[in-house]
């Protein structure tokens, strides 16, 4: 007996596989410093976590409306209309599992069989297997450094084909760091506009922002908005990505559907995560205060891996949003360490953590084959020591 052929052209998240790897090495008494991380180091808001309590003492422990409380969309609403110049009722929302269930849903709601859908490349490795899943194609554009890994308006109206479903948008994108302009976003809203796509735009990133404003391309005019999926969620906003709560904003027929698809699968998100996150919205003198504290402690450690980097000598993407930093190990690839041979950026995260115990990600599974993540979610303690420890691995490197 076969397994389907949808669950067999599905690879396992490898950003997961080498955290998961990296902390069992830690819990065996290794001592591994970690750039491999995905989410904020900080824990959870002590407002937010003492609303997780006060749910359970509400007992609010019962099933709520599969796409979510009224009292949570109606905070994602303003929370929408505040931040990013957007009008929704919470018809048009639904909560789900974490962004990541919300960009599954997505997919599995507007993907006919053969449908494609333009990943600009690198991406998040998670949106190609995504869209697979829903029996979509993944199309790549790929983008440069000179363009800054940010795709164009020429690049994107060439990609467009008669089977072209929806144009996916990571603003600020992992792994690069990139953050669209006003300028940028409004020429590809207007290709959007000529073809009549979607747009799935995930924005889970958007208060790690260094440089520049946050523009959601859903706010450049009204047909945008109808033909745009706002992805965003609480996990790396307010360090909660184990409460597992992100949500979609969209049309809504596309909201609808969505619920429906929901009411049969998950059915609601957890009850109490729900709470603490509406709290977590609502409140925002502690919301946006624990935001600051958070972006600035991240702009700091961006400035000192740069700093490092620079020192080390190795070519590197300068991020302008979230938490990681893109490094080019091109020259290092065919080289050897201690005999051990450097074939990929697979080789040279695997032989790092084994050999300097420093966990990263390599970039093969974001269409980067050359090069490695670095997450700085982590203490500037940290940074030294682990950039340390990498720049001693390169140095030991030979042909
Ligand atoms: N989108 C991007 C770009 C991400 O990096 C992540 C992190 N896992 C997600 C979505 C999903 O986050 P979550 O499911 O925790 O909300
Ligand atoms: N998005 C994070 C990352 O890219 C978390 C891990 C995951 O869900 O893939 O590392």
């Amino acid at each position: 007996m076969e397994i389907a052929k949808r669950a067999k052209q599905i690879s396992p998240s490898l950003t997961l596989e080498i955290t998961a790897r990296a902390k069992k090495m830690k819990a065996d008494g290794i001592h591994v410093i970690s750039f491999a991380a995905g989410e904020p180091d900080f824990n959870t808001p002590e407002y937010i976590i003492e609303a997780g309590r006060k749910a359970l003492d509400m007992g609010l422990t019962k099933y709520t409306p599969a796409s979510g409380t009224l009292q949570l969309k109606t905070a994602i609403c303003e929370k929408l209309k505040n931040d990013n110049a957007l009008d929704y009722t919470p018809a048009n929302i639904v909560v789900s599992n974490g962004a990541k269930h919300s960009l599954f849903n997505t997919f599995m709601a507007i993907l006919n069989p053969g449908d494609e859908v333009i990943i600009p490349s690198p991406y998040w490795l998670s949106y190609p297997e995504l869209v697979k899943m829903a029996g979509g194609v993944p199309v790549f554009v790929e983008t440069t450094a000179d363009e800054k890994f940010k795709i164009t308006a020429e690049k994107l109206e060439k990609a467009v084909t008669p089977k072209t479903k929806a144009f996916l948008i990571n603003n600020p994108n992992n792994p690069t760091g990139a953050v669209y302009t006003h300028r940028e976003l409004n020429a590809l809203a207007a290709v959007v506009e000529k073809y009549n796509i979607y747009v799935v735009s995930d924005e889970i990133y958007e208060k790690l922002n260094y440089e520049h404003r946050h523009h959601s391309i859903a706010a450049y005019s009204d047909t945008l908005k109808d033909l745009t999926i706002v992805i965003n969620g609480m996990s790396k906003t307010y360090s909660m990505t184990g409460w597992r709560v992100g949500y979609a904003a969209a049309n809504e027929q596309i909201a609808s559907a969505i619920g429906s698809m929901q009411s049969h699968s998950t059915s609601n998100v957890n009850s109490i995560a729900q709470y603490a996150s509406y709290v977590a919205l609502s409140d925002r003198l502690h919301g946006d205060s624990f935001l600051e504290d958070m972006r600035a402690t991240f702009d700091a450690r961006r400035a000192l891996m740069m700093l490092r980097l620079s020192r080390i000598g190795v070519p590197y993407i300068e991020p302008k949003g979230a938490f990681y930093i893109m490094v080019s190990i091109k020259q290092f690839i065919g080289k050897y360490f201690e005999g051990q041979p450097i074939r990929s950026a697979y080789d040279f995260a695997t032989v790092l953590l084994e050999r300097a115990q420093v966990a990263i990600i390599p970039c093969e599974g974001f269409g980067a084959p050359d090069y490695v993540r670095l997450s700085y979610a982590a203490s500037e303690k940290d940074i030294e020591r682990g950039l340390d420890a990498f720049g001693g691995f390169l140095q030991q490197l030979h042909d």
